[in-house]
């Protein structure tokens, strides 16, 4: 980067990967420790700072909200932010001797990409209100119809008629 730094007009690209230190996300889906961050950046030097855009590819995994299976969801995002000389307030990020921290302009962007209401597929059923069985695996799941209490007694009557043939004509 000492090669842009008060050079305005400079301009390079950088392809980088790199795993993961923390995970971050959201309560129902994020991007765990580890995973593959892919990023293609563009830091383009000016008068008054760095330039830096790029794109964001990284998969963010988390559970459906409906039927609570594993959801893997692949996250594809850009960013651009302007990294100042100036240690002024008005400005977000600042570089620092001769370094810009792209981190936090990289979470920020795919945290804004995440949905609060992953799921697995658009049409999920999710699960069984009465057993918990997830209803994309079991089409045609159904219950019988749940017996009314007051029919319920009369049912047990019922067990105790005897059964004889010969009582009917
Ligand atoms: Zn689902
Ligand atoms: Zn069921």
């Amino acid at each position: 980067m000492v090669d842009l730094v008060h050079r305005p007009g400079e301009m390079r690209e950088k392809v980088l990967d790199i795993a993961e230190p923390e995970g971050f996300g959201n309560a129902v889906i994020g991007v765990k420790q580890g995973s593959n961050v892919h990023i293609d950046v563009r830091l383009e030097s000016l008068h008054d700072g760095i330039l830096v855009s790029g794109t964001v590819d990284v998969d963010a995994e988390g559970e459906c909200v409906r039927c609570l299976t594993d959801v893997s969801l692949p996250v594809e995002v850009e960013f651009q932010e302007l990294f100042a000389y100036s240690e002024d307030e008005a400005f977000d990020y600042t570089v620092h001797e001769d370094h810009v921290d792209l981190e936090p302009v990289v979470r920020d962007a795919v945290v804004l990409a995440l949905p609060f209401q992953p799921v697995c597929q658009a049409d999920c059923l999710g699960l069984c209100p009465q057993c918990g069985v997830r209803l994309l695996d079991n089409p045609g799941h159904q219950h019988e119809a749940p017996v009314d209490p007051r029919w319920a007694a009369l049912a047990g009557l019922d067990a105790e008629v005897p059964q004889d043939d010969t009582e009917k004509r």
